[in-house]
């Protein structure tokens, strides 16, 4: 197969369609078609064989994750996802696997109704490269800038579970394809109603990928405030603290990465609200802490400071 046919076969077709495209895939350029008042929200992650997932991770489970990274900046952003492009590279076109990949994007792609508009397909080593465009309504998207001081700090999901998938696989160890811990790693749930839902009540919102201190204490910089937070109010999964301990369970809630859950603050005034919201979440929603004038951001146990987690040491 050339790279016409691979295109042909497996992206030209079979994606939502969206009257919103006046132009998809086959041209040099994609044109879509924005309303007056929306904004357009633009986003792209490159995942690369052997620093993002094990190239031998099932052909689905990249795609799947490639596309999740997108829509979980989209729901950070409180976007509605409408559309997106796709740069492939490939040390060869193995019929098999790209079948299973076509398959695997296409089933996300159905169930937020994302068109793929266009992409580049090139020979090299694996890499995967989306770029996702949502829109809100002008100026209502959810930005990291917005927290202040008094807000509370919440997460959605279990965070930990997908960085102890990656752990096991940078150790060698084999997951098998039913672990909930490997689910968690290969097949990430964004939130995106949620994202959407948090419009007009979150203050800043951004969604973990680097794991939730980091992007935590970077949402709090970016509103130039700080924040005091729980380290025994994080949220963990059974499964993680089965398998990894209570210690290295709660390391790996505050240090894992990829666990594409969102972090966001909101005014006090606005917890009501989120409770009644919450209510028909599929996703556990935990208020872990509360953000503060003094910048940092600062983790306590039983009304003690922790020491800050080291968060140096990131596998590949
Ligand atoms: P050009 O050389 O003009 O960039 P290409 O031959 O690379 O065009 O691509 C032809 C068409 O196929 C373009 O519309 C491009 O956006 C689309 N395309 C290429 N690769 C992919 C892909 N992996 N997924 C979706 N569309 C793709
Ligand atoms: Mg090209």
């Amino acid at each position: 197969m050339d790279e016409f046919e691979v295109i042909q076969r497996y992206f030209a077709t079979g994606f939502p369609a969206r009257d919103d495209v006046v132009l998809g895939v086959g041209d040099d350029g994609a044109l879509t078609r924005l309303a007056p008042g929306e904004e357009l929200v633009t986003v792209s992650d490159a995942l690369v064989a052997g620093t993002h997932f094990p190239a031998q991770l099932a052909a689905g489970a990249i795609a799947h994750r490639a596309l999740a990274a997108n829509l979980s900046d989209l729901a950070a952003m409180g976007a509605g996802p409408r559309w997106f492009t796709l740069a492939l590279a490939l040390p060869e076109a193995k019929e098999a696997w790209l079948a299973a990949f076509a398959a695997g994007l296409r089933r996300l792609a159905d169930r937020f109704g994302l068109a793929l508009i266009g992409g580049d397909t090139v020979r090299g080593p694996l890499a995967v490269t989306i770029t996702a465009m949502g829109t809100v309504a002008a100026g209502t998207a959810l930005r990291r800038d917005g927290a202040r001081s008094g807000d509370r700090i919440f997460v959605t999901g279990t965070p930990g579970d997908a960085g102890w998938a990656w752990q096991a696989f940078a150790d060698g160890r084999g997951l098998s394809a039913d672990d909930p811990l490997y689910q968690r790693f290969a097949f990430p749930d964004p939130r995106v109603a949620e994202g959407a839902a948090l419009r007009g009540i979150a203050t800043a919102a951004i969604d973990l990928s680097d794991g939730l201190h980091v992007d935590l204490a970077r949402l709090l910089a970016a509103s130039g405030v700080g924040g005091e937070a729980d380290v025994d109010a994080v949220p963990r999964s059974a499964a993680l603290t089965e398998r990894a301990g209570e210690t290295r369970a709660t390391e790996l809630a505050l240090t894992g990465g990829d666990d594409y859950e969102l972090c966001f603050t909101i005014p006090a005034e606005k917890e009501s609200a989120l409770a009644a919201l919450a209510a028909s979440w599929p996703c556990r929603l935990t208020q872990i802490g509360r953000v503060v004038a003094e910048p940092g951001l600062r983790w306590r146990r039983n009304g003690e400071y922790l020491p800050t987690p080291d968060v140096s040491f990131r596998h590949f």
